[in-house]
């Protein structure tokens, strides 16, 4: 138990009598496994000093000082030295002097007449290695206590569930304050665990000893009945011959919100606010294919804003991405049916997927669209077509859709457009 370092152990002695503090050294000196650097105190008074000024690691202490006895001076050191070992010395053969000093905090006592170098230092030893252990027990205490308050403090949903038995023995305020339960409903042996976590059985079933961790979407269930998406890190522990299920699980809510709000960023037009191409050309597919298999129709309008680098030139720049949005806005509006579908394709041309339109619904659909585009009656001074922006368009109607064609469906109404362009702008074509 003694320092293997080499260290000298700092050692204090407070004992009036010079000839025991002579014979306490010589025995010292005689332990080959430990040096000790000795101090001197000959009273109680003289003793706390030599504490405060030389800090030892190790205290012999006289019970019979000239100003005071041994057990007064260890309740008074005790205060500002908890920790310190102090073996007591005392003269009298007496059992009630060394119970005291046991009680007042001493490790050990040794009787001076019958002290020998062995029993002074295997009482050395003992009490530094009580003390070790004590220092042991303390610190893995403190370490218990800091875990519990960090487990306290986190904000994700901290759960210890017991299996198979699917019994909640530990959870945190965070679990208590986001699922609206108290923590004795839910440390209830009798909770439904199901009615909590009703995705937990599935959970556990994709654990192994192979893969003893996982982190998954699922959901909980408030007391009030309502749903909270989580995501939870899911771990399998062992111990002994128990079996638990240790959930960390975090509020999605904000996560989910933020990647539908991401996707539909990612599917929006930035400057319009109408779907963007990426979107379209999603949409498209689906809906041809779709009107492919159930052998319906589908049309396809493009649309284009007339004289549109004239309005740049004569506007600026600025006033062309209004007129932009103004155009994009007066399509959506237009179109009525929730399937109808508006993006913009790119720079000032549009395209619309009219769902289950036949080419007279599809032709309606696009002289409203040119209507109401001339209705918005934004000034196109430098326009060959008349005083306002106008639009083109060309119209084509996939009936049914056949498998592979989608991009001749497209170039159709592309073809029908470029023909409206050269027939003068401002109007629909729906043939070649
Ligand atoms: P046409 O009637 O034949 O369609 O003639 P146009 O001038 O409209 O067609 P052209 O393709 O020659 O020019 C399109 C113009 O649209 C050129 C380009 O600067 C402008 N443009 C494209 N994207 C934007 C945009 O986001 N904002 C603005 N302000 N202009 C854009
Ligand atoms: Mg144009
Ligand atoms: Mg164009």
């Amino acid at each position: 138990m003694f320092d293997t370092s080499g260290n000298a152990l700092r050692l204090l002695i407070v004992d009036d009598n010079p000839d025991d503090r002579f014979s306490y050294r010589r025995m010292l000196g005689k332990a080959d496994d430990q040096r000790f650097e000795i101090f001197e105190a000959d009273s109680a008074e003289a003793g706390l000093a030599a504490l405060a000024t030389h800090n030892p690691q190790f205290l012999l202490l006289d019970f019979h000082l000239p100003d005071g006895n041994g057990i007064e001076v260890l309740r008074q050191l005790r205060m500002q030295h908890p920790r310190l070992p102090v073996v007591m010395l005392t003269g009298l053969d007496d059992v009630n002097t060394s119970v005291a000093a046991l009680h007042a905090g001493a490790d050990d006592y040794q009787i001076k007449g019958k002290l020998d170098t062995d029993s002074l230092l295997r009482s050395i030893r003992g009490a530094l290695q009580k003390r070790a252990l004590e220092t042991q027990l303390v610190t893995e205490r403190e370490r218990m206590e800091l875990f519990y308050r960090l487990v306290e403090a986190s904000d994700d949903m901290l759960l210890v569930i017991q299996m198979p038995e699917g019994r909640v023995i530990e959870a945190n305020q965070s679990a208590v304050r986001q699922l609206g339960r108290s923590r004795e409903s839910l440390l209830d042996p009798t909770l439904d665990l199901l009615s909590v976590f009703p995705n937990a059985v599935t959970v556990w079933a994709t654990l192994s000893p192979a893969a003893p961790a996982r982190r998954l979407d699922c959901e909980a269930i408030r007391a009030d009945g309502t749903r909270l998406p989580i995501e939870v890190s899911a771990n399998r522990v062992v111990l002994g011959e128990k079996l638990y299920f240790v959930a960390v699980c975090r509020d999605a809510t904000e996560r989910h919100e933020m990647e539908a709000q991401l996707r539909r960023l990612v599917l929006l037009d930035a400057l319009t606010g109408v779907n963007n191409r990426r979107a379209f050309d999603e949409r498209f597919e689906q809906e041809f294919l779709r009107a492919a298999r159930g052998h319906g129709a589908l049309g396809l309008l493009m649309v284009d804003v007339d004289h549109f680098k004239l309005y740049n030139d004569t506007y600026g720049h600025q006033a062309g991405d209004k007129c932009l949005r103004q155009v994009a806005q007066a399509l959506t509006a237009t179109l009525k049916r929730p399937s109808d579908f508006v993006a913009r394709y790119g720079g000032e041309e549009f395209a619309v997927l009219l769902p289950d339109a036949d080419m007279a619904g599809a032709l309606a659909a696009a002289e409203l669209l040119l209507q109401r585009v001339r209705e918005l009656a934004l000034p196109h001074s430098t326009s060959s077509v008349g005083d306002f922006v106008s639009i083109s368009i060309g119209v084509a109607v996939a009936k049914p859709p056949v498998r592979g064609e989608l991009e001749n469906f497209m170039a159709k109404a592309d073809q029908r457009l470029y023909k409206a362009k050269h027939a003068g702008r401002n109007r629909a074509v729906s043939e070649e």
